[in-house]
């Protein structure tokens, strides 16, 4: 055993790095563990709304995000009806952007170590071991934001149940290099069961690459063929696929916040979106309230804390889960949410909490689109 660390956080991605930046520069000895080499790549396309800014506390230097802005917006629905508006996005390689967030926790202090994975943990005596490729290490706290893929270890070793042998989520991207009728500021969402059993699939550039993606829960394969036929057609796309990526998942289980002195952000709390098809904006709020819950923690403990100051998150991510459940029933259901009295109301409410979250904490800011 060689060292003693306040917090250990496992997983460099938004939720660790942010989490690992508040803790280190309030002054906490703190850990951020990396299970692969960094830059990493992660399996994400790696687009967000502007108010990303605001929830990682810095401006993202121009050099991390890609050469081609996006500022146009799209979804197709069911029946092939498209509405479009202007709409500026945050478009980034996740290689590029978690590496520069890795850079601001280590320029906060935080000690960063990459291509150290957390093997196990367990309680002692007031403190908790925890196991990396390397050592053992004391610490007070283990944060997991390891996410939800096959290596993460926290929520498995907490809630082993909720883990089936079987996949149960697939996403795939595939990178084209050619030509396509596509503008290359323009984000294409399509909304079709036979797309994606899930939520919507996409099409939209990074850099000089098309980026052709889905997700399913049953038949991947399946759901990528007809998606890639269709926007063949539709948009005449002529090259080769240079690249093609998946990530898979079996957790089975919603969302959970962890348990005693080990406390789960982002993907690895079941924090995911698929109503609004999002990821990273509550990776990067639940990042700063698992911090500050270890911060602000007095008389109560950091885990009751955390349920507190979470509650207006998970209360928006319950409410769209289940919408989102009702509208995939079937394609008429999926085509009602998308009604124009039903986008002009979301639209309305998007100007409402855009304008709201500029007065708010970050912590407090409501998810868009409401
Ligand atoms: C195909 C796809 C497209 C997406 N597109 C978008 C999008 O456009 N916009 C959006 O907002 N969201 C998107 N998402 C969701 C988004 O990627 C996630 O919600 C987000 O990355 C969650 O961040 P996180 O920090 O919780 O976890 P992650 O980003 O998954 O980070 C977890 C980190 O933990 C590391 N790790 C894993 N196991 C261990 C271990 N044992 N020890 C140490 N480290 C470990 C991993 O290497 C990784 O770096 C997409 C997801 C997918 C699959």
């Amino acid at each position: 055993m060689t060292q003693n660390y306040d917090v250990v956080v496992a997983g460099g991605g938004i939720a660790g790095s942010i989490a690992a930046k508040l803790l280190a520069e309030t002054g906490y000895d703190t850990l951020l563990l990396e299970a692969c080499k960094t830059p990493r790549n992660k399996v994400c396309s790696g687009v967000q709304l502007p108010y990303m800014e605001k929830l990682v506390g810095k401006k993202i230097p121009k050099n991390k995000l890609c050469k081609n802005e996006l500022n146009n917006i799209a979804i197709t629905t069911p029946s092939g009806r498209r509405i479009s508006g202007k709409f500026k996005l945050l478009n980034y390689w996740r290689s590029d952007f978690d590496d520069w967030l890795n850079s601001l926790a280590i320029d906060s202090g935080a000690d960063f170590r990459n291509e150290e994975k957390l093997i196990d943990f367990r309680d002692n005596d007031r403190c908790l071991i925890v196991e990396t490729s390397k050592e053992k290490i004391k610490t007070r706290f283990l944060i997991g934001a390891d996410g939800l893929s096959p290596t993460s270890i926290v929520r498995r070793k907490l809630r082993p149940a909720e883990f089936s042998r079987k996949v149960t989520g697939t996403a795939i991207n595939f990178y084209y290099k050619g030509t396509s009728e596509l503008p290359k500021n323009s984000l294409e969402l399509f909304y079709r069961r036979n797309f994606s059993d899930l939520m919507y699939s996409w099409l939209y550039y990074k850099d000089d690459l098309l980026v052709i993606g889905t997700s399913s829960k049953e038949d991947p394969l399946r759901s990528i063929n007809e998606f890639y036929k269709y926007v063949h057609k539709r948009y005449s796309i002529k090259g080769e696929v240079v690249r093609k990526e998946g990530y898979t998942t079996s957790c089975l289980g919603g969302i959970f916040l962890g348990s005693g002195n080990v406390l789960l952000a982002g993907d690895a709390a079941g924090l995911l979106d698929l109503y609004r098809g999002t990821g990273m904006d509550s990776a990067a709020i639940s990042g700063r309230i698992v911090a500050k819950s270890i911060i602000d923690s007095n008389e109560k403990t950091p885990i009751d804390v955390y349920h507190e100051k979470i509650s207006k998150l998970v209360k928006q991510l319950k409410k769209n889960n289940k919408k989102q459940q009702l509208r995939y029933d079937n394609d008429e259901g999926l085509e009602n949410s998308l009604k124009w009295d039903k986008i002009l109301l979301a639209q309305a409410k998007m100007s409402y909490f855009t304008i709201l979250n500029k007065f708010q904490p970050p912590e407090k800011m409501s998810l868009l689109p409401p």
